[in-house]
C-alpha cells in the first residue's frame, strides 16, 4: 500500500472540503515530489471548490496553488532542481513548452497549460507532485510562509501592474485590497507609482494606508468613481481590478484615465457591462491578465526577498480550511491566510 498523507479534498462542488488520507504520489519520469511546508489560501480556491468557472476541475481534487516546500524525491531525467531545494508549486503547474505562446514567453496562455490545485492536485496536502520546469525557486532567506502568497497573489498583481503600462510617478488604482490587493499596493509603491486603493471594507482600506497607499476610496459610496478621478486628477493611468465582484469592473473602467489601461484579474463568474462610448471616445484599453510567467515569478519573489514587499499573513492549520474559505467568501480575511502544513 502507498504511503498516506493528509489532504483537504474537494469531493463535491459547493460542499465543505474533506480532510482525509490520500496516497502520497510517486514522482514519475520528469516529475518531482515536494514536501509541503506552507500553502496560501487564494480566493481562486473558493471558485475551484464551488465549480464557479466554465472550465472546471474534476472532483475529487486537492486545491491550493501557493504551496511551498522542499524537494524530497526526483524522477528520472530531472536536472532543473535537486533534492533539498525549496520550491513553490504555482497555478501555472506546467505548459507544453513548444507552442507559439510558450516560445514567445507567454506560457501562461498555453492551450495545454495545467493548473495547480485545479487540473493537478495542489498544496492543501503534505506532499505535492510537481513539474520541475515550472516550479518557483524560493530565494534563501524568504520564509515559506511569507513566500507562499507571493507565488500567486504576488506574481499576479506584479504582472498586472506591469500590464497597465503605468510608469513611475503615475497613478494606479487597485480595486480590492485583500489577498491580491494588499500585495499589489506594495508592488506598486516599490515600482514608484502613486496608489489609490479601493475596497468596500473600511478595515481593509485602513490597512491599505498602513501599507503605503497614497489615497483610499470606499467602493460602496456613490462618489467612488468621482473620488478616484479627483485624487488622480483625471483618472488612474492604470487600474488593476482584483475584486471578486462584478460591480467593481464597471467602476474600474470608469476610474481609468483617458488613454489609460484597466487590467482585469479578479474572476467572479459572469460578465460586466462595458460603457462603450466612454471606452471608445477616451481610448481606454481593457486587458485581461492571468498570473505571470516564470520570469515574472522570479522578479516578484526577488522583491519579497529584498524586503520591498511583505505578505501579511495569518497562519492556520489544515483542519481550519473550511472555516478559512467561509471567511474568505464573506470578506472576513484581513489579507492572506497561509496553511501551516509542516506545523
Ligand atoms: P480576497 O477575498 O482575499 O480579496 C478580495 C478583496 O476585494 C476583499 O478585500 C474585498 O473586501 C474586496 N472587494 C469585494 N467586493 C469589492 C468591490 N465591489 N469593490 C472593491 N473591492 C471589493 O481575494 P483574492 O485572493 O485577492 O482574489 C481576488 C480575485 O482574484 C478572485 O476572483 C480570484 O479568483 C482572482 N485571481 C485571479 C488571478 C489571475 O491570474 N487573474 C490570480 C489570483 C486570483
Ligand atoms: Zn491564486
Ligand atoms: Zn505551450
Amino acid at each position: 500500500m502507498a504511503k498516506q498523507m493528509r489532504a483537504a479534498v474537494v469531493e463535491h462542488f459547493g460542499k465543505p472540503l474533506t480532510i482525509r488520507e490520500w496516497d502520497v504520489p510517486a514522482p514519475g519520469s520528469g516529475q518531482i515530489l515536494v514536501m509541503t511546508e506552507a500553502c496560501g489560501v487564494c480566493h481562486t480556491d473558493l471558485h475551484a471548490a464551488r465549480g464557479d468557472w466554465p472550465v472546471k476541475p474534476t472532483p475529487p481534487f486537492i486545491p491550493g496553488h501557493e504551496g511551498i516546500g522542499r524537494v524530497v524525491a526526483i524522477g528520472a531525467g530531472v536536472t532543473a532542481v535537486k533534492e533539498g531545494d525549496r520550491v513553490g508549486v504555482p497555478w501555472l503547474y506546467s505548459a507544453c513548452g513548444h507552442c507559439e505562446h510558450c516560445q514567445s514567453g507567454w506560457e501562461t496562455v498555453c492551450a495545454e497549460a495545467q493548473f495547480g490545485g485545479y487540473t493537478r492536485n495542489g498544496g492543501f496536502a503534505e506532499y505535492i507532485l510537481a513539474d520541475p520546469n515550472y516550479v518557483a525557486h524560493i530565494p534563501d532567506g524568504l520564509e515559506p510562509r511569507h513566500a507562499a502568497p507571493i507565488i500567486c497573489a504576488g506574481v499576479t498583481t506584479y504582472k498586472g501592474i506591469k500590464e497597465t503600462g503605468a510608469r513611475p510617478g503615475q497613478w494606479v488604482a487597485i480595486s480590492g485590497a485583500g489577498g491580491l490587493g494588499h500585495l499589489g499596493i506594495q508592488y506598486a509603491k516599490a515600482m514608484g507609482l502613486h496608489v489609490v486603493a479601493v475596497d468596500i471594507d473600511d478595515g481593509k482600506l485602513a490597512h491599505a494606508t498602513a501599507l503605503g497607499a497614497d489615497a483610499v476610496v470606499n467602493a460602496k459610496t456613490r462618489e467612488a468613481v468621482a473620488d478616484v478621478i479627483k485624487v488622480t486628477d483625471g483618472g488612474a493611468h492604470g487600474v488593476l481590478i482584483t475584486a471578486p465582484s462584478l460591480g467593481a469592473f464597471k467602476q474600474g473602467v470608469g476610474m481609468t484615465r483617458k488613454r489609460g489601461t484597466c487590467v482585469l484579474v479578479g474572476l467572479p463568474p459572469g460578465e460586466f457591462p462595458t460603457p462603450l462610448f466612454e471606452v471608445v471616445a477616451n481610448c481606454i484599453t481593457i486587458r485581461g491578465s492571468f498570473v505571470g510567467t516564470r520570469r515574472d515569478m522570479a522578479e516578484a519573489l526577488a522583491f519579497a526577498a529584498e524586503g520591498k514587499v511583505k505578505a501579511d499573513i495569518e497562519l492556520q492549520p489544515l483542519a481550519a480550511i473550511n472555516d478559512v474559505l467561509e471567511r474568505l467568501e464573506h470578506g472576513k480575511v484581513p489579507s492572506r491566510v497561509v496553511i501551516d502544513i509542516a506545523g
